[in-house]
């Protein structure tokens, strides 16, 4: 059983139409999509193998104890399964789950009916934890910590501490930016698991997988292509499964090939490497307006018009991943790898004079 939060994403300025296809962002059709491609138990979700065990332990060992679980912090970039793995705890716990997210949680007061609401044991989900207030996210504490909340009505002399005593439950937040967390917020989950991009071998999986569940047939070679230009994200893998799909239809009388699938792909503006237009776009302002960097994140994205968090949290971690980027204290900085994959000439005087 699942109850969702009607305010869910409405402040978030992600969720307002831009969709291109290679970000781990979920959109509409996403939503739609992945209630039948998200996996339901841990034997359906593939990879992430230290951080699926850790919490099956934990799981068991509270089971036995009959105590929910301790609070958990999920970070990593979007889609790499946060959400999923937060509908499989609740399942396995055999309890419910209510989701919100940062944004959408205005005021102290918009979480008293949530939490008043949790049952013993059920998980709150909250997304983008980091972008909480300061203020909901102080309220939260004594929640967290004594299954309790203080809530003051009324103002000046007038003002009254009501106290509601809670029903233990499971706090699971998720953030793509854990740097943003305050140390206070952090201490207070009892576990802590940052999801890594998935390797391409895991991936072909998740293609298979989903593949079947949408009655898709394909051959090993073209799910390997579909892998491989998925930046390391299952949404994105699930995404480029459809759309390939959709192009085999139209194009290829169904028959979903490396051809067909390299095909579909180049179409869509997926290069090789998995990279798509903004990525590229990214490196090129980067290469032709700062000569290679180093350049502030804040300065990059006003010259690309695109919001920062956006390349913070979507574009960013996939090109440090691959090395086509690298931090240094004075910005970003284009390596001889992204150089080399955009065909351009490595010995471009000043590109790597600090290297
Ligand atoms: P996040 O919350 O991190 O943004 P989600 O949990 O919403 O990501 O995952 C996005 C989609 O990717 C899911 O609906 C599911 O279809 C797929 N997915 C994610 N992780 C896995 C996994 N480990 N195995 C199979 N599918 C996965």
């Amino acid at each position: 059983m699942k109850s969702i939060d009607r305010n869910y994403g409405k402040n978030d300025p992600e969720f307002s139409g831009r969709e291109p296809l290679l970000r781990g962002d979920e959109t509409d059709e996403d939503k739609v999509l992945n209630l039948s491609l998200r996996p339901l138990s841990f034997a359906d979700f593939i990879g992430q193998e230290k951080i699926r065990e850790n919490l099956k332990v934990a799981i068991s060992a509270a089971q036995s104890r009959q105590e929910p679980l301790e609070h958990l912090l999920l970070a990593g970039p979007p889609g790499l399964g946060k959400t999923t793995l937060a509908h499989i705890i609740a399942h396995e716990m055999g309890t419910k789950i209510t989701m919100t997210s940062g944004p959408s949680i205005e005021r102290a007061g918009d979480l008293i009916g949530i939490l008043t609401n949790l049952e013993q044991g059920d998980v709150l989900f909250i997304d983008e934890i980091h972008r909480l207030s300061k203020v909901v996210e102080e309220f939260l504490y004594p929640a967290m910590e004594d299954y309790k909340i203080d809530f003051v009505i009324d103002k000046g002399p007038y003002a009254k501490t009501i106290q509601f005593n809670l029903k233990p439950f499971t706090l699971i937040g998720a953030t793509t930016r854990s740097g943003l967390l305050s140390a206070a917020l952090r201490s207070r989950f009892g576990m802590f698991y940052h999801l890594d991009f998935y390797p391409w071998t895991e991936l072909i999986k998740i293609v298979h997988k989903s593949a079947g569940i949408l009655g898709i047939e394909m051959d090993e070679k073209s799910a390997e292509i579909i892998a491989r230009r998925s930046r390391g994200t299952p949404r994105v893998a699930n995404r480029l499964l459809r759309r390939v799909r959709d192009y085999v239809q139209v194009r290829a009388d169904g028959a979903m090939n490396a051809e067909t699938a390299d095909r579909a792909l180049n179409m869509q503006g997926i290069d090789a490497a998995g990279l798509d237009d903004i990525d590229r776009r990214v490196l090129q302002t980067l290469i032709e307006v700062y000569k290679g960097g180093p350049v502030g994140i804040d300065a990059l994205a006003a010259t690309l018009n695109e919001e920062s968090d956006t390349i913070m949290d979507v574009v960013e971690p996939y090109l440090l991943k691959i090395g086509f980027l690298k931090r240094t204290p004075r910005g970003r900085q284009v390596t001889e790898k992204a150089l080399r994959h955009l065909g351009r000439a490595v010995e471009k005087k000043g590109l790597f004079e600090d290297e």
